[in-house]
């Protein structure tokens, strides 16, 4: 494999680079769980040189920014990313925190390059390998690993905005606990795993109602002593490749896990209503005909990605990165942590190391091959 070290070059003449230009063999695009668990197999290719770039400002901060009280759904067992044990007994469930600082030692403790602050804003290809521009300069890389996470830019209805100006309104993401929600009833608006937990958490001495759609299948958090992923593990359900129908048939929709809607809302006198589908009147309609006036409004909307930052080369006619399995249509372009990018494990915590370790081997034969045989090919349409 040739290698190139950081150094600094004159930019290519079509090209008007901002900042400072390093060039170095590989770059990984976003700090978190996947990022590290790229970086982590990359540090165990001797001499290969490459920086992870996070826009963040320290490692783990989207966990550090989620709500308060949040605990994972996987077990401690299963939060652990390639090399290092979780710490701590294995079968509790950490704290958002405890995870930010995991991941943080984890950095340190393999001595992963990793700048901070570094926003990419743009990615495209050149003949040589990637320009990427960077907050902080323009970086050349051979190769490329886009792991900026499976959860992009929150999402709120459109019809969010025609409610009136007094009610306040806010994403999941930006939930941290009820101190931050003043006096009136609140609505939380989707019954995934954040929602539910969210309306939980608010009931008991304010009213509070969640709005939810079709039924999501509910999974206990234990079956028979065990965690449920501990059983999804061994039956091979986390490990499955997510396109072979069988799988997807069984594991189509996201669960709820640890959480039963209807037993939660009876235990907590949460009041249950339809999926929201408008405003009118400055109240929330919903499908089961109930027209609601909450003081709050909680989106538990989930998220959708902005791609718009890497080349039209790069996206399909939806705006999604075109890829298989992680490995990019434009060769030399990996993506990790992507939702159901391989199997259901792929974008969570103790099972991203597989997509990881097999794209890093993919990215190392890449480098091996001399790209300027093949410099227009794609590997996948
Ligand atoms: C509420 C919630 C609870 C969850 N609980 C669990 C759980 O219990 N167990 C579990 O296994 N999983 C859980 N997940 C799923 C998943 O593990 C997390 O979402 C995790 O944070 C995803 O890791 P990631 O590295 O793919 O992405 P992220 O953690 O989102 O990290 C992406 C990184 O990329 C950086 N970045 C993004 N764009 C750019 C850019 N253009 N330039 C440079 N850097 C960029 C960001 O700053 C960030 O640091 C949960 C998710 C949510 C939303």
């Amino acid at each position: 494999m040739s290698m190139e070290r950081n150094d600094r070059v004159e930019p290519t003449e079509s090209w008007e680079a901002a900042g400072p230009v390093t060039r170095m063999s590989v770059v990984v695009i976003g700090g978190g769980q996947a990022g590290l668990a790229a970086a982590y197999y990359l540090c165990r290719q001797p001499g290969l040189d490459f920086a992870v770039l996070d826009g963040g400002p320290r490692i783990g901060h989207v966990w550090h920014r989620r709500w308060d009280s949040l605990r994972t759904f996987t077990s401690a067992r299963y939060c652990s990313l390639p090399g290092l044990a979780f710490p701590g007994p294995p079968d509790r469930y950490p704290g958002k925190n405890e995870i930010a600082e995991y991941l943080a030692r984890y950095a340190t403790h393999f001595d992963i390059p990793i700048r901070l602050d570094s926003r990419v804003t743009a990615v495209r290809r050149v003949h040589d390998g990637f320009e990427v521009q960077v907050t902080t300069g323009t970086v050349i890389a051979r190769s490329l690993i886009i792991a900026t996470g499976a959860f992009g830019a929150p999402f709120i209805p459109a019809f969010g905005s025609q409610l009136p100006v007094g009610v306040r309104q806010l994403h999941s993401s930006e939930y941290r606990n009820p101190d931050q929600i003043g006096a009136g009833p609140v609505l939380v608006v989707g019954a995934g795993n954040s929602g539910i937990q969210i309306a939980r958490e608010l009931a008991g001495g304010r009213e509070v109602m969640l709005s939810h759609g079709r039924p999501r299948p509910e999974l206990p958090q234990q079956v028979l002593g065990r965690d449920i992923f501990w059983w999804m593990s061994i039956f091979g359900v986390m490990t499955a490749p997510v396109e072979l129908p069988l799988v997807d048939a069984l594991t189509g929709s996201d669960p709820v896990v640890g959480n039963r809607l209807q037993q939660m809302a009876q235990d907590c006198a949460v009041h249950l209503v339809g999926r929201a589908r408008g405003v009118s009147g400055g109240q929330v309609i919903t499908d089961d005909g109930e027209c609601l006036a909450p003081a709050t409004v909680i989106w538990a909307t989930g998220y959708r990605h902005d791609w718009s930052w890497l080349a039209p080369e790069f996206l399909d006619g939806s705006g999604m990165p075109r890829h298989a399995a992680g490995v990019g249509a434009v060769m030399g372009s990996y993506y990790l942590g992507l939702y159901r990018l391989k199997t259901r494990g792929s974008a969570l915590l103790g099972f991203v190391r597989r997509d990881a370790e097999r794209i890093v081997a993919h990215l190392v034969d890449h480098l091996d091959t001399d790209m300027t045989l093949v410099p227009d090919q794609e590997t996948v349409d």
